[in-house]
């Protein structure tokens, strides 16, 4: 969607074209639930061992980290090359971070962020994931109005910069813990809407959506226009999905990715306490079950 066709959106005008006649147009429904492992993820010595074991359980996504992207970019390649595996995302990697009130604490970030963002075009990835500041990183900008301005200024060129790289930029709110800057989906989604770039995007995280009151609303208020990728773990201490039993349930995000059919990955993002070879293969067929009942 290009920025004139955001602005309309955002607008009210796109509810005058709801009057129009209808387009025909063939819409293939995306509500298979594709599954994508981070590197750490899959038990392996090596990343073809890795992607072998990802293939025999049809995990269709990679999410490499993003330090020294552009230096893995063959090797991820060659790895890839004939295989059912594409990247997904990418997950950060760079130096600095947007918010941050030293110049040269935020030239890092620009720097080392758009050289990830170019590699991650290179792999075909849907976009690079970024937190705007984790509570770590100090000395930060104040949480102001002139601040989610700045913000948003500085998304707009971010997304324009990962547009010319055919990918995205792909806000990650995070639990308070981590993070007091973003902490909601929604909230994310309209950083997204006011950046004012189809480059910005947003995603979230299952364990770190213990701030979204509802798994539900949360995914349905990004949307299929700003909704860029998931992450999943377990929802008691952040390992396998399956591992922290009952409190393991993903079937209300899961009915709002179905209904907005989402076209794009889950990724798992955690570790286990188990064997890797017996939980991370339970926590794939939980995932699988949960869909199919959402
Ligand atoms: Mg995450």
């Amino acid at each position: 969607m290009g920025t004139a066709s955001l602005a309309m959106a955002t607008s009210g005008a796109s509810l005058l074209t709801s009057c129009a006649p209808a387009e025909k147009k063939i819409v293939t429904p995306s509500t298979e639930l594709r599954l994508s492992f981070q590197e750490g993820t899959a038990p392996g010595a090596s990343l073809n061992e890795k992607f072998d074991y990802m293939e025999n359980l049809g995990i269709v996504g990679f999410e490499p980290g993003g330090w020294n992207l552009a230096e893995r970019v063959n090797e991820f390649q060659q790895a890839l090359s004939g295989r059912n595996i594409k990247v997904s995302a990418i997950c950060a990697g760079f130096k600095g971070f947007i918010l941050a009130e030293d110049p040269k604490v935020k030239a890092e970030f620009d720097s080392t962020m758009r050289d990830i963002i170019a590699a991650a075009g290179e792999l075909g990835s849907t976009g690079v994931i970024m937190v705007p500041a984790f509570n770590s990183q100090t000395p930060c900008k104040p949480h102001t109005l002139e601040t989610r301005e700045y913000l948003c200024e500085q998304m707009h060129e971010l997304g324009e910069y990962a547009l010319k790289h055919n990918t995205t930029v792909i806000l990650e709110p995070l639990n308070r813990r981590e993070a007091h800057y973003l902490r909601l989906v929604s909230d994310a989604a309209a950083i997204c809407r006011d950046s004012k770039s189809a480059g910005v995007k947003c995603m979230g995280d299952f364990w770190h959506m213990q701030e979204d009151t509802n798994d539900y609303a949360a995914f349905l208020s990004a949307g299929k226009e700003y909704l860029q990728h998931v992450h999943v773990a377990s929802r008691g201490r952040r390992i396998m999905p399956g591992e922290d039993g009952e409190l393991d349930n993903y079937v209300e995000g899961f009915r709002a990715l179905k209904q907005m059919e989402y076209p794009y990955y889950v990724s798992f993002e955690c570790g286990t306490k188990g064997d890797r070879n017996q939980t991370v293969k339970a926590a794939v067929e939980l995932l699988r079950a949960q869909w199919e009942q959402a």
